[in-house]
């Protein structure tokens, strides 16, 4: 399985710090498959720099 993500890509996502929307992914990965969990994204804000990683859920890939 591949996500359809990519290093440097933005994507929408509510940072906890600033409540920017955006943020840049530094690294996708892969993890087992299971019910809830089909990988997690590496995440930074684009507006204070926060990271945080984000689970992906199995249905996007269903
Ligand atoms: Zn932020």
């Amino acid at each position: 399985m591949l996500l359809n993500y990519n290093k440097g890509q933005i994507i929408q996502y509510r940072c906890p710090k600033c409540f920017n929307n955006e943020a840049v992914v530094l690294k996708a990965e892969d993890k087992d498959f299971t019910e809830k969990t089909a990988g997690v994204l590496w995440v930074q804000c684009q507006e204070c720099g926060f990271n945080d990683n984000v689970l992906l859920p199995a249905k996007d890939f269903a």
